[in-house]
């Protein structure tokens, strides 16, 4: 087997006329770590429910490890782990009495596997507190075991930290991590916190109106976020001198009365002192960054509410 996860092929989704998914191209990679993006009503929640099986496509090829037959991917779908809503918890048990449920509707023999999940997501001690009585960080962790009771290789995610505080935010984003490193899991991850999705993802895939509008790596996405240092003066010639004599002269580039200089290799103490010794007077002297939020915007092209 290679590192293909899922390969999505020209899958469509309609509901009646409306079509919510239009020739989705997707390779999904062992071990990565998705950052699933777009507005509301964007298509997240449509595909990953096509790729858990919860829902069909109406054109278009799925491959999930390597096999593309109907049956084998229905077993194949064994590896997946989906939290989709908090679904199938009940609020009367107690952790570990709603694993067990979770345990036996889904055919699961192991029964050290409650302590291991429980581990995991940091709910050992819970005895016999009912879920009703938890914090919602702490039903989010439980429902996360309950989809982690089945070892899954590929683990989908919607929106697993909506409504969380930052601790509980933090906490999902350490566990997933764990889970991850220590077990290789490849996980899909949809969320509106872009800042969040930021911090946990190897790679971003941005849908819009059901239709994929890119994908990126992290490593790509931080090049073309270099942070920029834009310094406007009537006097570019004496600060480029000054550059030069630094060494500096390569980095920057001069448009009319604007210098823009790279940030990601230059401190902002050392450009500081070379303007002062440059003895230029300075009309602007700013420092701009792109984020994720801004690549998506300038992505779907306009204003959004991922
Ligand atoms: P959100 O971020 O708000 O959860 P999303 O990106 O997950 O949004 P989806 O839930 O996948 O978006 O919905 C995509 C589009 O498909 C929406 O316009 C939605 O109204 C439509 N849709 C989803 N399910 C159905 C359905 N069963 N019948 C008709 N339309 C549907």
């Amino acid at each position: 087997m290679g590192t293909n996860v899922l390969q999505l092929t020209n899958i469509n989704k309609q509901f009646g006329t409306f079509h919510a998914l239009t020739n989705v191209n997707l390779n999904i990679e062992k071990g990565k770590i998705y950052g699933f993006i777009g507005k509301n009503g964007a298509g997240k929640t449509t595909l990953m429910r096509v790729i858990s099986g919860m829902s069909f496509p109406t054109s278009g090829s799925i491959e999930l490890f390597g096999k593309t037959e109907t049956k084998a991917i229905c077993k194949e779908r064994e590896k997946i782990g989906v939290l989709l809503e908090d679904r199938g918890v009940s609020p009367d048990f107690t952790a570990v009495q709603n694993l067990k449920m979770q345990m036996i509707l889904k055919g699961i023999r192991d029964n050290a596997r409650i302590k291991e999940v429980l581990e995991i997501v940091g709910l050992t001690n819970t005895g016999s507190k009912k879920l009703k009585e938890f914090s919602l960080g702490m039903r989010r962790r439980l429902t996360l075991a309950a989809t982690l009771l089945s070892k899954p290789e590929f683990l989908i995610l919607d929106e697993p930290t909506n409504g969380l505080d930052p601790v509980g935010i933090k906490d999902i984003r350490d566990l997933l991590h764990k889970i991850s490193q220590e077990q290789g899991t490849t996980i899909m991850i949809s969320s509106h916190i872009l800042r969040e999705l930021y911090e946990v993802a190897t790679d971003f895939i941005f849908i819009d109106s059901g239709v994929i509008m890119g994908e990126i790596s992290k490593e790509q996405l931080y090049k073309k976020m270099e942070s920029k240092f834009i310094i406007r003066s009537k006097e570019t010639g004496k600060i480029l001198n000054t550059f030069k004599e630094h060494g500096m002269g390569e980095k920057v580039t001069v448009s009319g009365d604007t210098i823009t200089m790279s940030g990601n290799d230059t401190d902002e103490e050392t450009l500081s002192s070379l303007l002062h010794e440059s003895g230029a007077v300075l009309l602007e002297y700013t420092q701009t960054k792109e984020t994720l939020e801004s690549y998506f915007i300038n992505l779907i092209g306009g204003r959004h509410d991922a």
